[in-house]
């Protein structure tokens, strides 16, 4: 068996060249167009069968190997956020308000390195490797809309593989976890209507704003007395809006926040919740509510038995000893389109560093990572790899 932390290691320059260029030059959802032009420019170096454009900006490299056998998909995302970059650091933003404060960076330049070291040992491979490039992860989508795009079909994958360089994990370890990982993810506003009028009248009125502040309330039962306390459920109130001067009371107060669950039952349990609290509370002020949810990702669900070689390739990578597993998040993560198709594992790969002083969360304008994260994040991926390949 080759090895390929050794091989990745020696790649650590140019992965660290990688990752600051793209760090330099950040780009929001659908914008990844630098980006992109500079993957697909290395795949077809390469010799990769490169096609570009899918899902607006994704790109997607195919590398055949000497015999036929299983495909393995690999995803890496591309997209910056628009936070303004405060680390200080050489390499930092050149691009105002924007900036790479999720290490989307570092998973574009592991798959460069990846594509690379994979294409070393075409002659041992039995099978496939398809390496996505996805934009438009903050938000956006863009896994959706790359399947949409037909990102699944050409050759169709047996196995997903995709990681996440993660703030809550030092760099050398990885997090390897069965089962959902990441949550479910909705979108809800709703519209309080009442009656509005003078201040100083409010018997002649119906109080939105007594309403929504009774709805609130009401909606911290939902978790707490409908949910089983054994799963995982959140309901947010992100922001709430209503009336202009202080002696109105205003018809309408709006509403809008974000539900994240794991399990299916408890979605639909906490989506119908919703629905109740929100419309039963407003009746009985005298208001009226209309409620709109709509759906954002579905969760991250790992599968056992990929996670059980993602697991074996980390343990021969980094030791066992430096191989956690548990770590879940509710945050949301749009991967979740291509593994709804293909069974896969995401796991998160240590990139803070105590030490270092590089501890800033994930969105922060601080955040930055130790790049030593880079070639154990290709070596992990590449050995993975291997067992279904080699
Ligand atoms: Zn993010
Ligand atoms: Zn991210």
């Amino acid at each position: 068996m080759a090895d390929f932390r050794a091989e990745a290691e020696g790649m650590r320059d140019q992965l660290i060249a990688w990752r600051r260029d793209f760090h330099m030059h950040p780009e929001l959802g659908y914008e990844e167009h630098r980006t992109a032009a500079v993957v697909a420019d290395h795949l077809k170096r390469l010799g990769y069968q490169v096609r570009t454009g899918v899902g607006k900006t994704g790109v997607i490299g195919v590398l055949e190997g000497a015999r036929p056998g299983p495909v393995v998909m690999f995803r890496f995302d591309m997209d910056a956020l628009p936070v303004a970059e405060e680390t200080g650091v050489a390499y930092a933003s050149q691009v105002p308000g924007r900036m790479h404060a999720c290490g989307h960076d570092a998973h574009v330049a592991m798959g460069m390195g990846l594509a690379e070291l994979l294409l070393a040992h075409q002659e041992d491979m039995a099978g496939t490797v398809k390496l996505v490039f996805q934009p438009a992860e903050e938000g956006g989508n863009g896994a959706d809309l790359m399947v949409k795009d037909g990102a699944l079909e050409a050759p169709r994958p047996d196995v997903f593989l995709a990681t996440h360089v993660w703030a809550d994990r030092q760099v050398g370890m990885v997090d390897v976890t069965p089962g959902p990982v990441m949550a479910a993810a909705e979108t809800w506003s709703c519209t309080i209507s009442g009656r509005g009028g003078h201040g100083a009248s409010p018997h002649q009125t119906v109080d939105p704003i007594v309403a929504a502040a009774q709805v609130v309330t009401a909606l911290q039962s939902v978790v707490s007395r409908n949910v089983d306390p054994l799963e995982a459920a959140v309901v947010t109130i992100g922001s709430i809006h209503g009336g202009d001067a202080f002696n109105v009371i205003p018809p309408q107060v709006e509403m809008t926040g974000t539900i994240r669950t794991y399990e299916p039952e408890t979605r639909e349990l906490v989506l119908r919740r919703l629905h109740e609290v929100i419309e039963g509370v407003a009746a009985a002020f005298g208001a009226s509510a209309e409620v709109d949810l709509a759906p954002l990702t579905p969760a991250v669900v790992n599968d056992a038995q990929v996670v059980a070689v993602v697991r074996q390739a980390a343990e021969a990578i980094l030791g066992p000893e430096n191989v956690a597993t548990g770590e879940r998040t509710m945050g949301s993560e749009d991967a979740s389109f291509f593994m709804q198709q293909v069974p896969g594992c995401y796991f998160f790969l240590g990139a803070a560093n105590e030490e270092k002083g590089i501890t800033a969360p994930h969105h922060n304008p601080h955040f930055n990572i130790d790049e030593d994260a880079l070639p154990l994040g290709v070596a992990i991926l590449a050995q993975a790899a291997a067992s279904y390949l080699f």
